[in-house]
């Protein structure tokens, strides 16, 4: 039992309480009437039903969080990192694969464990809840997808990063971070056009009024739209949003097809010039820089830390090796990644304030927006109140209703 112990241990539970607290907050929150502001938008009994979504999908959070805990922490105390290692370096393999080994497994096993985990929620609660499009097959098939993309694109960036921090010296978290740099911003960049129509199928808009309408909006706002892109969301749920994708010439606008249906053209003309916003005011840019920013701070701390005895020691190895100082860093940097999440989603808090700004400016037409977020909270049985810790832990946009607030305040 040393300090790496104590610490990791300490940020673990420490995680785990905050969420359990901010979750119970959240509950005390729930209100017998939806802020003044927000009147009407659910009839009462949609009201109702959008509690009891926010009060069962809490609930079921703290049974999978408890459940991950628990099993982290057996794993951990009953020698399981040694033990898997010891099993790992029994086929003689080098360090390179010994460590793609060592991670895959641990990989496999977490997704496995927490398969039921996702049927229930996808099968069980969103069902319940009427949002649930997703067939068993597409269920299998996202999986079958998502394990093939790790293997194609995360096992070779994986042995990269081994490979450097096993040969590369006293800069290899340099190399690290400008190789991840690279590969991430190849990945943004090939994303919309060859990673998402794997999961989804992506269709121009077809002509008419709203299309005009999106164009004139974009002609506005002096935003070089090429295409807008109508996203097959209603495959796997009745829940809609928009968003924008790619860098450089591959940017692209998404409206679920969910959305299209429920939203009226003016109200659909606002989301998109929210889009817009956030590329104008540099929101995405942004975004890039700060990741490419964190992944040199986390390149910069594994480089001190991977090769500690002490960490190692921690979780009772008997060997030291790059891929398991890679893993325990891991769990050792929970507190730092705690205090940088709640910044990052303050942030995005405030770029979505401004975003809507820039959509209202633009447009010139308020109500839309409103009348906007308010269908979209609606549709997504949203939470409309929200306990502050909670929001200020987890939350990536601000509660509807002060967005509402906002708008009118100009
Ligand atoms: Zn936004």
């Amino acid at each position: 039992m040393n300090i790496f112990f104590y610490i990791i241990l300490l940020a673990l539970l420490l995680e785990y309480s905050l969420g359990l607290l901010s979750s119970l907050l959240n509950l005390k929150a729930l209100k017998l009437k939806p802020p003044a502001e927000l009147e009407g938008i659910y009839p009462e009994d949609e009201y109702r039903k959008s509690q009891q979504y926010t009060r069962t999908n809490t609930r079921f959070a703290l049974i999978s969080g408890t459940f991950s805990l628990l099993v982290l922490l057996a794993f951990w105390f009953s020698g399981g990192f040694n033990f898997l290692d010891q099993f790992v370096r029994s086929f003689g393999f080098g360090p390179i694969v010994n460590g793609l080994l060592y991670i895959g497994i641990l990989s496999v096993a977490y997704m496995l464990i927490t398969l039921p985990f996702s049927i229930y929620a996808t099968f069980v609660i969103e069902e319940r809840f009427g949002f649930n499009r997703v067939t068993p097959r597409t269920f299998i098939l996202d999986r079958v997808k998502g394990f093939m993309l790790a293997i194609l694109l995360g096992m070779p960036l994986l042995a990269g990063i081994l490979a450097i921090f096993e040969y590369g010296g006293a800069y290899a978290w340099l190399y690290c971070w400008a190789a991840v740099t690279v590969f991430m911003l190849i990945v943004q960049y090939i994303a919309p056009t060859w990673i998402m129509p794997l999961f989804n199928k992506f269709t121009p808009l077809e002509d008419g009024k709203l299309r005009e309408a999106i164009f004139e909006v974009a002609r506005k706002a002096d935003f070089p739209l090429k295409n807008v892109f109508v996203m097959d969301g209603s495959k796997r749920s009745g829940k809609s949003n928009a968003f924008f994708t790619g860098m450089g010439r591959n940017k692209r606008i998404a409206l679920f097809d969910t959305l299209i249906e429920k939203h009226t053209v003016p109200e659909l003309v606002a989301v998109l010039a929210h889009e817009i916003g956030h590329y104008k005011k540099k929101h995405i840019s942004q975004g890039i820089v700060i990741s490419i920013l964190h992944m040199g701070l986390l390149f910069f701390l594994l480089s001190l830390f991977i090769s500690s005895s002490g960490l190692h020691e921690a979780f009772f190895m008997s060997q030291q090796s790059v891929y398991t100082g890679l893993v325990f860093f891991g769990l050792l940097y929970t507190p730092v990644e705690m205090v940088l999440s709640v910044i990052i989603n303050m942030l995005s808090r405030k770029n979505e304030y401004a975003a809507d700004r820039f959509a209202v400016e633009t447009t010139g037409e308020p109500q839309s927006m409103a009348d906007a977020l308010k269908k979209l909270a609606a549709g997504n049985l949203s939470n409309l109140t929200p306990h502050p810790f909670y929001v200020f832990l987890n939350y990536s946009h601000p509660p509807v209703v002060e967005r509402v607030r906002a708008i009118f305040k100009g």
